[in-house]
């Protein structure tokens, strides 16, 4: 008898086997959509994964029959497919959730789709820039490293114009019949990047937002599985999903960016080893684009695992932006402060508003202060449902209270007038987030625009965009913000970028604070004298003697890489080492504690050393959930398969155990 396989969008292990519909006449594919009786009345919607002749020993009786196929063909390609199954063993996740992940949710619904009419592809072929000496060497080797290795990495400085060498493969690409896929960070795909590559590929570009809605999403869906609609397909890292045909090239720009990371829900995967895998289902090649690799991508560029294409000098003989260290600590000693602006920098700052420039103001945080003191008690309120303290907000009207905000899960309360401890002091901040910053710039600067872009002012659909805009146009003088202001943008008038607290990030307690830390500081550096103008950056810090701030003057990525890769080797982190992250969950703590130190022990048991002890996260609690975590550090030269088997035969274990039930697990491959 033949019977079918399908995938349900669920988080359950196994797979869910039905007959075929009685009025079934024709046999159907391997990617089509099926709905199916699930339990006792729900009809739910999966795809095919086979269609197959009952083994037989097979009871085909217990299997139910399938309702009916709501059109005749595939939604699912046979590529996209391999990549699913690939996600779900390499994150080790179900076929369910990858398909949750990969499907708009309109698609995940009962309404037949019509397959889509040739239509007629107008080949608009228009002019890109042509490319200087230096892009056009930079194109050569490219396409001359990609006959040794399908991935290469083309590290390029900032403003040295890889978007047009992008421009002119993706071109190269489809004369020859491929397609393209153009993955941008998050945040980074502003109309800026789309309206270049509007002017160049017109109608026969596909823009995949994260903003978009289910709608959109299916609709830029069926035009990609379509195959006859775009040559080019820019997208955040959930375009990797589409239903591609003839794919030729992926281009990661930016590929250093944590945004490639998807952390919550599983698959929690990285677009950039994502899209070397569909790359490969292809045949087609990925090119990685950035002006600060990945220290992974860099190790690997170097190892010749991919391809190494630089570009040093900036497009048009402009040159990298001066860095100016400010010393903090001296500035507080001689009282030669204004709020969080050292002296130096407000005259800077001045001089050039003088001039009729901009200037770019980055903080780390965002918020008013990040925590509230009370001066008296040592008071600080914190969140009642998470382990964290409270941020304060400035009132949205001036006649309303400040609130103080949680920036994991959104609690917040008016915040409070006198300390509610010991009713005496007057809580005052400690700490200061992008929205104080922005309010000493325009005390300080009265006649200055000031604007802010962070979480907060961007969440409106187009907010973010019309900040970009507003500020391009030079409507704003001063643009304070966060990493935000970081992602690929280009403004001309900027000669100014201050960094408030330089050595604020480099504090944190993660291996790979420190490479970030020269990555957000690089790419917000870049950001200056991107025309005409030399640019400058006013970097202040409390740690002068950081040797990354000795790298960042010289623009010396390569020194910051070499020291930390011997760090990495010596404390047995990637690329040496790969981590699988295991995060386990329970309202009860008791419970949680039980769970997390048999689980640690069975591990400790199979793994020994590479297996961590059980540690309490620093927000050790987040929306009334305990949480703890353990890490496995598995050597880059053995069976990652075969640890990840292994690994998930623990966890099923410790699973069955009766004092264990209940802890929610989730596991995180390669984490970040
Ligand atoms: P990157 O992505 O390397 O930071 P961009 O691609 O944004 O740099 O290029 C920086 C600036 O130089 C942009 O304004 C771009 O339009 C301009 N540019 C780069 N290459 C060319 C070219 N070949 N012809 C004309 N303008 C170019
Ligand atoms: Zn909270």
């Amino acid at each position: 008898m033949t019977v079918i396989d399908v995938i349900l969008p669920f988080a359950v292990e196994g797979s869910f086997t039905y007959r075929l519909p009685e009025s079934c006449e024709y046999c159907p594919q391997s990617g089509q959509r099926v709905l199916v009786p699930l339990g006792k009345k729900k009809i739910v919607t999966g795809i095919v994964e086979s269609v197959r002749e009952s083994g037989e020993n097979e009871d085909t009786n217990v299997y139910r029959e399938a309702v009916r196929f709501p059109e005749d063909f595939p939604i699912v390609t046979s590529q996209q497919m391999r990549l699913w199954k690939w996600m779900a063993s390499y994150y080790m996740c179900t076929l369910g959730e990858v398909m949750r992940a990969a499907l708009p949710a309109t698609l995940r619904v009962d309404k037949g789709l019509k397959p889509r009419k040739k239509s007629e592809s107008v080949v608009e072929t228009r002019l890109a820039h042509p490319l200087n000496e230096e892009q056009l060497r930079a194109k050569n080797e490219i396409e001359n490293a990609w006959n040794k290795t399908p991935t290469v990495l083309l590290f390029g400085v900032t403003s040295s114009g890889k978007t047009e060498v992008y421009i002119h493969l993706a071109q190269e690409q489809i004369r020859q019949g491929g397609k393209v896929l153009y993955l941008v960070p998050e945040i980074a795909l502003t109309t800026q990047l789309t309206d270049r590559l509007r002017s160049v590929f017109g109608e026969r570009l596909g823009v995949y937002h994260s903003r978009f809605t289910d709608r959109e999403r299916e609709e830029i869906y069926k035009n990609v599985l379509s195959g006859h609609k775009y040559d080019v397909v820019i997208g955040v890292r959930s375009s990797l999903f589409l239903p591609f045909r003839n794919l030729g090239l992926v281009i990661v720009d930016e590929e250093h960016d944590t945004s490639y990371k998807q952390q919550d829900p599983a698959p929690r995967y990285h677009a950039r080893t994502t899209a070397q895998m569909l790359a490969s289902l292809f045949g087609a090649k990925t090119l990685l684009g950035t002006a600060t690799p990945a220290v992974e991508t860099y190790y690997n560029a170097l190892n010749g695992k991919y391809g190494l294409v630089e570009m040093k000098q900036r497009y048009a003989g402009l040159k990298l932006p001066a860095i100016h260290l400010l010393d903090l600590q001296r500035a507080y000693k001689q009282k030669k402060m204004e709020g969080h602006f050292s002296l130096p920098l407000v005259v800077r700052i001045q001089e050039q508003l003088d001039a009729g420039k901009q200037v770019l103001l980055f903080q780390n945080r965002r918020g008013y202060n990040s925590y509230i003191e009370c001066p008296e008690c040592g008071y600080i309120p914190k969140c009642i449902n998470c382990d964290i303290s409270l941020t304060e907000h400035k009132p949205v009207a001036p006649d309303m209270p400040s609130r103080l905000v949680c920036h994991y899960c959104g609690y917040s309360i008016p915040a409070p007038a006198v300390c509610p401890e010991c009713g005496k002091g007057v809580p005052v901040d400690r700490g200061f987030g992008t929205e104080k910053i922005e309010e000493e710039a325009q005390q300080l600067f009265p006649d200055a625009r000031v604007a802010r872009m962070d979480t907060d002012t961007t969440h409106g659909k187009d907010a973010h965009e019309k900040l970009i805009r507003r500020f391009a146009d030079h409507e704003i003088d001063i643009l304070v913000g966060t990493q935000m202001i970081t992602k690929g943008l280009h403004f001309k008038d900027v000669s100014l970028v201050a960094i408030l607290k330089a050595d604020a990030m480099l504090n944190l307690p993660d291996f790979r604070a420190y490479e970030r830390g020269y990555q957000i500081l690089e790419q917000v550096s870049g950001r200056a004298g991107r025309a005409g103008t030399e640019g400058h950056v006013i970097l202040q810090t409390s740690d002068v003697e950081n040797p990354l701030f000795a790298y960042l003057k010289q623009h010396n990525y390569e020194a910051m890489y070499a020291e930390q890769v011997e760090q990495r080797k010596a404390f047995r982190y990637p690329p040496f080492y790969r981590l699988i992250g295991l995060t386990m969950r329970h309202r009860e703590q008791s419970r949680l504690e039980t769970a997390s130190r048999t689980l640690q022990d069975r591990l400790k048991h199979v793994f020994g050393a590479r297996c961590s002890a059980v540690i309490v996260p620093a927000v050790g609690r987040v929306q009334n959930l305990y949480i703890r975590q353990l890490t496995l550090k598995i050597e880059a030269t053995a069976s990652y398969a075969k640890a990840k088997e292994m690994l998930a035969r623990e966890i099923e274990y410790v699973k069955t155990l009766p004092p264990c039930k209940g802890t929610l697990m989730t596991l995180d491959v390669d984490p970040m």
